[in-house]
């Protein structure tokens, strides 16, 4: 370790993609940086010292984590990605660094117990029950209000969240949703269980801040402009700044705020998912103690000129920065999977990249990978990155983009081996 350079350890899993955007920021902002990750291997040499921890055996994890200390005393921890900011917790709770309480992190993976803490502080949340997968559903949905989203207890990035409109729907999905959750390494108590939820029809926006010590700084609301009606849920557009009315987005601000001091979070990054409805009214559907994904983060870079990652590190370590409002417009598209199959091609990168407030397009699976959709798959093809004048103007060059490309597929034929 180079002496006097601040240490920040970071916790993520195996090949997260928010990593990459956090290495780059700790270099820029001369840290020295440790990872903590399930990965056998350093994964950028010059900078970053590998430790390898197993998520599944926390404890020993933990032990782990503060034997670093003792030999790097790393002046922050942060896990970035949903499934380590718990262990982060913990550690930085050990350490007396700055952190979030553990009990904070733990109702940000566990979607039931999050929705009784903000019904108990009267933060606006919808209607929800868990469901034994194991008692006929009719029984436990009697009184439900229809339509509902069926979601398992912890998972992420909207994989087996299905909205269903009866008792049939209800029963077909949540046979499809116990398979995503028997498939998945969520714990063996949480898979016999379903939360189900009043389906919330409107606007969806993304708020992302930032808490220091309990005050909540705005960073940015993303628009969602396309409907989210489901029954799957697949992130598309996300553009800042957002179009709703001040009077709306003030109230999302404040919404969050208290959802957050439900929760008992207080410090570093916030990610929180909202919906409008048709009377004005702000309802919660998530919040999340880490950023925004790295590659979506990378929009307000282009905005802003400063990364989230770099403003995140900065007030880990305690020091507070003001990051400038998005000027014009700026949005990304996640590119969705338009179907199941084998990634053959992408045509038309070119013709998309040389769309007008395009700033860049790029993709995350190669020829040859398997294509999965919602409500299995948790990923997208790839992102596109537009700046414009103006939010409108900006999610137009988006639209434009996606509309030249031509996503070539095969069907999926497992091979047998000879
Ligand atoms: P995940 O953590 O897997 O992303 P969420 O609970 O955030 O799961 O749900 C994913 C998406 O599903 C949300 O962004 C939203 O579009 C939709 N959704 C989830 N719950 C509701 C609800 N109660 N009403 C309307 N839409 C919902």
């Amino acid at each position: 370790m180079t002496p006097n350079l601040p240490a920040v350890l970071l916790i993520a899993p195996h090949r997260s993609y928010r990593l990459a955007p956090f290495i780059d920021a700790a270099r820029k902002l001369g840290l020295h940086v440790l990872i903590a990750s399930e990965g056998e291997y350093s994964l950028v040499q010059d900078i970053a010292t590998g430790i390898h921890i197993e998520f599944a055996d926390t404890q020993q994890a933990k032990k782990n984590l503060l034997d670093v200390y003792h030999e790097t005393p790393y002046q922050a921890v942060l896990g970035i990605d949903d499934f380590s900011v718990t262990l982060a917790s913990e550690v930085a709770t050990e350490l007396g660094l700055q952190h979030n309480a553990v009990s904070a992190s733990q109702l940000t993976q566990r979607k039931d117990l999050a929705r009784d803490v903000l019904a108990q502080a009267g933060v606006n949340a919808p209607w929800h029950s868990v469901l034994d997968l194991s008692v006929d559903l009719s029984e436990q949905l009697v009184d439900a209000p229809f339509p509902l989203v069926l979601k398992p207890l912890s998972l992420a990035a909207s994989r087996g969240v299905i909205r269903v409109n009866d008792l049939n729907e209800a029963v077909t999905a949540s046979e499809r949703i116990a398979a995503i959750i028997q498939d998945s390494d969520m714990a063996p108590e949480l898979k016999t269980k379903l939360l189900a939820e009043q389906f919330i029809s409107g606007d969806e926006v993304a708020y992302e801040g930032l808490l220091n010590d309990g005050e909540l700084q705005q960073l940015a609301i993303f628009d969602k402009p396309d409907p989210l009606e489901g029954p799957f849920f697949e992130e598309t557009y996300y553009i800042a700044p957002s179009r709703h009315p001040q009077i709306i987005q003030q109230q999302v601000h404040e919404t969050v705020e208290a959802a957050c001091a439900a929760y008992g979070l207080t410090n570093g990054p916030v990610h929180a998912e909202l919906r409008i409805d048709n009377n004005a009214r702000v309802w919660v559907i998530e919040v999340a103690a880490r950023t925004i994904g790295g590659e979506c983060a990378r929009m307000l870079e282009l905005a802003t000129q400063q990364t989230l990652e770099s403003v995140v590190l900065q007030q880990a370590l305690g020091k507070s920065v003001d990051v400038n409002a998005i000027k014009g417009g700026a949005g990304v598209l996640m590119i969705p999977i338009p179907k199941a199959g084998v990634l053959r091609r992408i045509e038309g990168v070119l013709a998309a990249q040389k769309v007008p407030y395009v700033d860049d397009v790029v993709f995350n699976i190669r020829e040859g990978e398997k294509l999965v959709p919602l409500p299995e798959g948790g990923s997208y093809l790839g992102f596109i990155y537009a700046t414009a004048p103006s939010p409108a103007e900006a999610e137009q060059a988006l639209r434009d983009a996606h509309a030249k490309l031509n996503i070539v597929t095969a069907p999926y034929i497992p091979l047998i081996a000879g």
